[in-house]
């Protein structure tokens, strides 16, 4: 077993701290934030992740894991410190470093025994050549600092499931010391691990973030012709799905991806490119494609309605993706503002989101419009002129089409989920727009009824 610190309690350092006191390591959780580090001294967890908080509570019962604000103390005996703070996206698309630069030379001043520091965050390939560099200028005590890259690749809303039953685990080291070690830390693990040079892993972390992200954008890209030429995304996706070479996961059409990573990932790796001289086109496209797919909703109802003003609009949904409290590049920050700014009378409705959603936007009025935030769903709907759903949660799923029929005003909905049926909305009379299907609403008729007339027109 191993003595393990963690810089960084964010998604990615605190789940990988607890996972590694779960399979037997003595753990030190660092963070800078002294509030964070306080909650999670008293046994709860910052972040909302399914099944943290209970192995929060075992391993620190276990005396297995601890967590402090005192980073030399941490850093100076462990045999791996491993390196889990943000790398932003910066104003020109590329990784801002300064987080890791900081634990670097907090590391260099520590340590007082030889030890491996190994980076899970995501960085852009050779920053962990430099990161290794900048260590050993200022290292304070005559030991040896490697550095090994370790991609993280754990989905939030299921954290501590993909790391304890990962896939795969990219260890990037430069020596067989380091390999040797970092096969060890994970051996308790029993997961696969491909073992490669440093570059490589780090290139692996972005090339498989950004062949997700083109994969969406593919999906909202022919969702968006689908509904041009009268097919349905869905089963459209069905059928694509049965091929082994494209696979059944990442085909389903929606608003966009959002998130801490696919959306700065994309445009980091697209920066390397460009600082490169090379022209990344799919990559590019993609975050076109989904820059135009987060708004795609809210233009469709603008096309619809003649004003925002004056009506009750229920927002299903705040944060980026079920099973999270993380709001980061959520379609709900693009489309509230432009709501608000047309006057919207906002009933915001998450199960988890709308405190950290009211730190962005606070309670009551903004300019024209304001916002309201609810605590269930039947608040959101009643009396509501228009309802935007924006993320899946299961409590939003369970909504039943007869539902929107009896408590809104006017039953018109869209939906950037794809939740419902478009067959069942149509039969409990809701009008219903989604993502690459027909809709159900007046606007077929008056839009076939378009197609008649400039047929008619161009005979
Ligand atoms: P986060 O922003 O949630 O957490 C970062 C934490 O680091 C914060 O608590 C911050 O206070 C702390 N911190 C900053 N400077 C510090 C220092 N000097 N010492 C100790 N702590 C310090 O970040 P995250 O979402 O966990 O992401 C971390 C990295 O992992 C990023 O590079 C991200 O791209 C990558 N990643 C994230 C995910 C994800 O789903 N969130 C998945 C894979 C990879």
């Amino acid at each position: 077993m191993f003595k393990i610190a963690v810089a960084g309690t964010g998604y990615v350092g605190l789940v990988a701290g607890v996972c590694f006191a779960e399979v037997g390591h003595q753990v030190t959780c660092v963070d800078i934030d002294e509030k964070k580090v306080e909650i999670m001294k008293s046994g709860i967890s910052p972040i909302y992740e399914t099944g943290l908080e209970e192995l929060m509570k075992k391993n620190y019962n276990a005396g297995r894991i601890e967590y402090s604000t005192d980073y030399q103390s941490a850093y100076k005996d462990a045999d791996a410190i491993f390196i889990g703070v943000g790398t932003p996206e910066q104003p020109d698309g590329s990784a801002n470093l300064s987080y890791i630069a900081t634990v670097a030379r907090q590391i260099a001043e520590s340590v007082e025994k030889d030890c491996l520091v190994v980076v899970k965050s995501t960085v852009p390939v050779g920053t962990n050549d430099k990161v290794e560099q900048f260590i050993q200028d200022f290292l304070v005590n005559d030991v040896k600092v490697e550095v090994a890259s370790n991609p993280e690749f754990l989905a939030q809303g299921s954290a501590v499931h993909d790391t304890l039953h990962a896939e795969r685990i990219i260890i990037g080291t430069e020596s067989k010391w380091a390999e040797e070690l970092l096969m060890k830390i994970y051996e308790p693990f029993h997961l696969p691990i491909v073992s490669v040079n440093r570059r490589s892993a780090e290139m692996i972390k972005y090339a498989s973030n950004d062949f997700l992200a083109l994969k969406i954008s593919y999906m909202n890209d022919i969702a968006n012709l689908c509904e041009l030429v009268g097919a349905d995304i869905q089963d459209v996706a069905k059928g694509m799905s049965f091929d082994e070479r494209i696979g059944s996961k990442f085909l389903n059409a929606g608003i966009g991806f959002g998130g801490s990573c696919f959306p700065k990932d994309t445009k980091a790796l697209d920066y390397i490119a460009t600082q490169h001289g090379y022209d990344l086109k799919t990559v590019k496209a993609a975050i076109d494609v989904n820059k135009e797919q987060k708004t795609m909703l809210y233009k469709k109802a603008c096309r619809r309605l003649i004003t925002f003003s004056g009506l009750k609009v229920a927002v299903l949904g705040l944060t980026f993706k079920p099973g999270t409290d993380d709001l980061r590049e959520a379609a709900s920050l693009e489309n509230v503002p432009l709501l608000l700014e047309r006057g919207a009378d906002i009933y915001a409705y998450d199960p988890v989101g709308a405190n950290n959603f009211a730190k962005v936007h606070p309670e009551g009025k903004h300019g024209l419009g304001s916002i309201t935030y609810v605590s269930n769903v039947e608040d959101a709907l009643k009396d509501a002129n228009v309802c935007f759903i924006f993320t899946e949660w299961g409590e939003i799923k369970a909504i039943t089409p007869d539902t929107y029929k009896k408590l809104m005003r006017t039953p018109l909905v869209y939906d950037g989920r794809n939740i419902y049926p478009v067959d069942e909305m149509q039969t409990a009379g809701v009008e219903y727009h989604s993502i690459g299907r027909k809709s159900t609403t007046r606007d077929v008729a008056k839009e076939s009824r378009i197609l008649e007339l400039h047929a008619v027109g161009n005979e």
